[in-house]
């Protein structure tokens, strides 16, 4: 296995994680970033980001793809669809395993961000958990939403756009939670149909195909809806099992930090959604991942303390 040394090794490339590229690389540094999926992370998700200063409105991919332009030009070595076999991240030694490469960092940053809540039972090729990238597939079918909070609602409208047939949107819960003018504007579209109190009991499937639901209701009555597709938007938690036995994590699985990233490791940082926060977006992600890349340049430079 060949052996590399750096100094900072960003485990996520998402905002957060890229953003700390930026400022580790420009501070001088040699900088690896290991992305298990592709950079951009939930802004690949997003249609249309509206409240980027610097850009009226942009497509997240677009968005992703200007950042992960920016951070190659600073000669930030860059592994997608990385595969992390294993992690050690100590006070004296940082090493991750990946692709077989060990690498030996100075001071690590995990931006790992979220990952959705699975449907129980996901066993099926038509359930998904992001209507941008897989709801045209459905353009003159029925589908089902899971999840009556604003990505449900938002992403049922973005299905109806793209030119679903019918909707029937879900919530287990005996209310919906998103913003009050997005559930209007649902509610409107004629082709919807929004139930309360439900959650999703069977899929039928022939032929590798979904074919139907069944659905159980909150006075104890099912019923069986058509539909080819089901979208799930039942929130998010943090990916962070690979580091439970590493670094503190709160009761809801987030990695604690102070105000500056770190973490309860020396020399361990972690930045964007996988911290615990009140307000996830795109620049308070941005915000940690220059704090974060800041405050490793600052450990690296004195030596690792
Ligand atoms: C549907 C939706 C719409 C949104 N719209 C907006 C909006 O309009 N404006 C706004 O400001 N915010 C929006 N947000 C929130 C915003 O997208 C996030 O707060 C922000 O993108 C978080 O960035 P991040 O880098 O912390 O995490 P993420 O974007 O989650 O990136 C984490 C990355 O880490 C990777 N990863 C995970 N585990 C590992 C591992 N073990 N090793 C290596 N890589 C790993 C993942 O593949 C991912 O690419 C939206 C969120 C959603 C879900």
């Amino acid at each position: 296995m060949e052996t590399k040394q750096i100094d900072v090794l960003i485990l996520g490339g998402g905002v957060a994680g890229m953003t700390a590229a930026v400022y580790a690389a420009r501070a001088g540094l040699s900088v690896t970033l290991l992305e298990e999926n592709a950079c951009g992370g939930l802004v690949n998700w997003t249609r249309v980001v509206e409240n980027m200063p610097s850009y009226i409105s942009i497509p997240g991919m677009e968005l992703a793809e200007k950042m992960a332009e920016q951070v190659a030009a600073l000669g930030v070595e860059v592994e997608e669809a990385a595969c992390i076999d294993a992690i050690s991240l100590t006070e004296d030694a940082k090493i991750v395993e990946a692709d077989d490469v060990r690498y030996e960092a100075k001071a690590v940053i995990v931006a790992t961000g979220r990952t959705p809540v699975l449907l129980e039972g996901d066993d099926c090729d038509h359930v998904h958990y992001c209507a941008i990238c897989d709801g045209s597939t459905y353009k003159g079918k029925r589908v089902l939403v899971v999840g009556g909070g604003n990505s449900g609602f938002d992403e049922a409208l973005a299905l109806l756009d793209l030119g679903i047939s019918h909707l029937t949107l879900i919530e287990a819960q005996d209310r919906f939670f998103a913003a009050a003018t997005t559930q209007q504007a649902l509610a409107e579209r004629p082709n919807a149909t929004l139930h309360i109190s439900t959650s999703v009991q069977e899929l039928h499937q022939q032929d590798g195909r979904l074919t139907a639901v069944t659905l159980a209701h909150g006075d104890g009555s099912t019923s069986t809806v058509e539909c080819e597709g089901v979208f799930v938007f039942m929130g998010q938690k943090p990916s962070t099992e690979a580091f439970a036995e590493m670094l503190t994590l709160d009761e809801a699985g987030y990695i604690v930090t102070d105000d500056l990233m770190a973490t309860s490791v020396a020399g361990v940082f972690a930045a964007g959604d996988v911290r615990p926060k009140k307000y996830r977006q795109i620049t308070t992600a941005l915000a940690d991942g220059t704090v974060a890349a800041l405050e490793a340049e600052h450990y690296v430079r004195r030596g690792g303390k």
